[in-house]
């Protein structure tokens, strides 16, 4: 079988089974949110993979409430604002987007590749890696089991306030999650208490405030000791850590917001040049592996900073010349923005 027989039948059966893309990248934080925006302006069938059940990567993760003052042409925006607009400007292109979905091999089949997640197999022409830190999940409670529970009445995440409506509500955590939603599931369940297993927080001083003047009861040096309940939640013991004293709350739902851990995993089996958990491209934002690009936290080159506004940069350059890798008859220049038309559908992301 000559080269093309074996590459278009390679392709045949991977379009028997899965729905081909132009661009797929991996990872939609600040960097892989811009890609996507980028490669709907240039007409390309684009999709986001990220590990997280909620788009914006270490901004949404991390740092939701704190100020950027470094992004260009916003001279201040809040985290969570920045993401909403990345999110509202990339989606006037549709793109599908595949949450809660951990990449975990990347390989050649023909022309095209095939992404593994946990969960099913993508194809794509063009692959752009934008992992930043890795891949982030929650970090749950060492010394309580709590997995039974997960998606019932433990979570991690809020993607549907409604589910905790008229419940009682036991929030982990002293980070910024935790007194977001401490404030704003208020109108939702019917009590909330929030433990945290010190007196020192990481959220945004207003909110602090705002949730101690707030009927949220908060109980500060307790943590978790275990549950009760058979398929649901029934009681929750929690201890203070200072005197081991124990207590028992009645409650629906447990929400655990004590932050997130990212890993990069065996990328370097994937194919591309890693150097100290990072990828090496050159200016073209190439990997090596022809059709694999990267850019954002995850690359190094000589003059990388880990910045968003230089990740824009290079998400910019990694989709273009991924476009032109797609079809060589378009050029990697796309042309002004402003001299082009809008988006017909335009939609507004809430
Ligand atoms: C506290 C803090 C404050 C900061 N302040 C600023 C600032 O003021 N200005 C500034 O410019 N920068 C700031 N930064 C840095 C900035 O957040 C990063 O440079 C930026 O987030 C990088 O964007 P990214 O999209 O490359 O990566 P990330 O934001 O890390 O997003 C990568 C995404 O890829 C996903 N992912 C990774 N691996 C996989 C996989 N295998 N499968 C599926 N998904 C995967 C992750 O879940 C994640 O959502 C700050 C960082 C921190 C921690």
């Amino acid at each position: 079988m000559t080269q093309d027989v074996i590459r278009l039948s390679s392709l045949l059966e991977v379009m028997g089974e899965l729905e081909l893309y132009d661009i797929t990248i991996i990872g939609g934080g600040p960097v892989g949110l811009f890609g996507a925006y980028y490669a709907g302006l240039r007409q390309m069938k684009t999709k986001i993979i990220d590990s997280l059940a909620e788009l914006g990567g270490q901004v949404t993760a991390l740092y939701p409430e704190k100020y950027i003052f470094d992004v260009a042409g916003l001279p201040k925006i809040s985290g969570k604002e920045l993401v909403k607009n990345l999110v509202e400007q990339a989606s006037q292109y549709h793109p599908m987007v595949c949450l809660e979905e951990r990449v975990q091999n990347v390989r050649k089949q023909g022309d095209l590749f095939i992404i593994a997640t946990q969960k099913q197999q993508h194809a794509s022409k063009v692959v752009i890696l934008a992992m930043g830190v890795g891949a982030f999940s929650p970090k749950k409670l060492d010394r309580v089991d709590l997995e039974k529970y997960e998606g019932k009445s433990v979570f991690y995440f809020v993607k549907d306030k409604s589910i905790f409506k008229g419940k009682r509500l036991l929030i982990v955590g002293g980070g910024d999650s935790a007194f977001d939603w401490a404030m704003n599931l208020q109108e939702m369940a019917k009590e909330i208490t929030l433990i945290h297993r010190r007196d020192q927080f990481r959220a945004h001083e207003d909110t602090i405030k705002k949730v101690f003047s707030s009927p949220v009861k908060i109980k500060l040096f307790y943590e978790l000791k275990g549950i009760q309940g058979k398929d649901r939640i029934e009681t929750a013991v929690i201890y203070d850590n200072r005197t081991r004293a124990e207590e028992i709350l009645s409650v629906d739902m447990i929400l655990v917001n004590i932050g997130f851990s990212a890993n990069l995993g065996p990328i370097a089996e994937w194919g591309v040049p890693v150097e100290k958990n990072t990828i090496i491209v050159n200016e073209k934002m190439e990997t090596g592996v022809p059709g694999i690009y990267a850019a954002g936290d995850v690359i190094t080159h000589g003059g990388k900073l880990k910045l968003i506004a230089t990740g824009f940069g290079e998400i910019a350059i990694a989709v273009n010349q991924g476009v032109h890798f797609v079809n060589p008859k378009l050029k990697a220049f796309p042309g002004h923005s402003s001299e082009m038309s809008p988006p017909p559908l335009a939609v507004k992301v809430a």
